[in-house]
């Protein structure tokens, strides 16, 4: 037993260096921890494009691999992100808290001294002496309630700050930089609350994966800019579908698409024709003026209800877009 793991913990070192010095990758820190996430398949969909590459004889080049991670990273920065606001919220609040403890606390001992003063006052025979013992307990009482009308000021402001910037970074976290969709992490969210509300309207549901036709080609002929455009250009058309259609940026060029209320057959036909619209347009690159010519997508689509749940349901996505590529692209299978 121990031995197996021992010879499976080689086996994923000799994997890692192997990978390192076959690309000519710098042993570098991030190298390493994308490359075991790669050889352990931690990051199954990492794997798979880095097998996919290999197997169409692409170099895996450091420019690529950076790619791949800062696409993760992006993700997680923002949910960290999105914790240390959380975190300073939260302290703010306490902070609130305790200004206003104090703001009571410094009340009751105005109670208790003016209950004081006027016990002197009432043993005291001279005028002067009642009036400056007054005058001195009020101006105290002034100075202690403008000092706790700052704190409690600041406290305020700074919760203020804190809640917008919350509000900012939640979005952040949720929506794609380069297209407006949501992103990965947020479709995860709607499909689970549209998967319940689905079930219990028992209405159907299909899930779509889709990705850009020969996208590589189109980032090194144009440049990655105008590769940009024609991502935003996708996910603008694919968008547009219907509103019952839930559409997200799944990565790189790749969507994902969320059909409420159509079954297979619906779904297909409503993703097919979307297909087919975009394939009939032409791009120009702006830059210049050369055509692009036709940009393609291929399609897997599956029934989301004959699966146990998101990740199987999106296996099968991905194994009909997968059929789609190996069939032509610029298709739609189910799975
Ligand atoms: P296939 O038809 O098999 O999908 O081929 P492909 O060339 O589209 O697929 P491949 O996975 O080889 O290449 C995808 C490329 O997409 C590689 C990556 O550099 C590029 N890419 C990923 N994200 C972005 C992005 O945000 N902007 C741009 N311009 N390119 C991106
Ligand atoms: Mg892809
Ligand atoms: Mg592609």
């Amino acid at each position: 037993m121990a031995s197996s793991r021992m010879a499976e913990r080689a086996h994923l070192l000799e994997a890692i260096t192997e990978f390192l010095l076959r690309h000519e990758l710098p042993v570098s820190p991030e190298n390493l921890l994308c490359t075991h996430a790669i050889m352990s398949k931690t990051n199954l969909r990492l794997a798979k494009r880095v097998a996919e590459l290999e197997e169409a004889g692409e170099p895996i080049t450091q420019e690529w691999l950076d790619l791949q991670m800062s696409e993760s990273l992006t993700a997680d920065t923002a949910s960290s992100n999105l914790d240390r606001l959380a975190r300073e919220l939260d302290r703010s609040m306490e902070r609130f808290g305790e200004s206003t403890r104090s703001a009571q606390e410094a009340a009751n001992d105005y109670g208790a001294q003016l209950v004081q003063q006027t016990e002197m006052v009432a043993n005291s025979s001279s005028e002067e002496e009642v009036v400056a013992s007054l005058a001195q307990v009020a101006r105290a009482m002034l100075d202690r309630t403008r000092e706790m009308e700052e704190q409690m000021k600041k406290s305020e402001d700074e919760a203020r700050d804190l809640r917008r910037n919350l509000a900012k970074a939640r979005r952040d976290a949720t929506i794609d930089y380069l297209t407006n969709l949501p992103n990965r992490r947020a479709f995860e969210d709607v499909f689970k609350s549209e998967w319940v509300a689905a079930q219990a309207e028992m209405e159907p549901m299909c899930l779509a994966l889709c990705d850009i036709d020969f996208f590589k080609r189109v980032n090194d002929t144009h440049g990655h800019d105008t590769g940009d455009r024609v991502i935003r250009a996708v996910a603008q058309a694919l968008d547009r579908i219907s509103d019952n259609c839930h559409v997200a940026r799944h990565g790189g060029e790749e969507f994902v698409l969320l059909f409420r209320g159509l079954d297979l057959a619906g779904a297909s036909a409503a993703l097919d024709a979307a297909r087919e619209r975009f394939a009939a347009r032409h791009f120009v690159d702006k830059v210049s003026g050369k055509a692009i010519g036709g940009v393609t997508f291929s399609g897997g689509l599956t029934d989301v209800f004959a699966h146990p749940d998101l990740s199987s349901a999106l296996r099968s996505a991905d194994e009909a877009l997968y059929r789609a590529k190996e069939g032509g692209r610029n298709r739609v299978e189910l799975g």
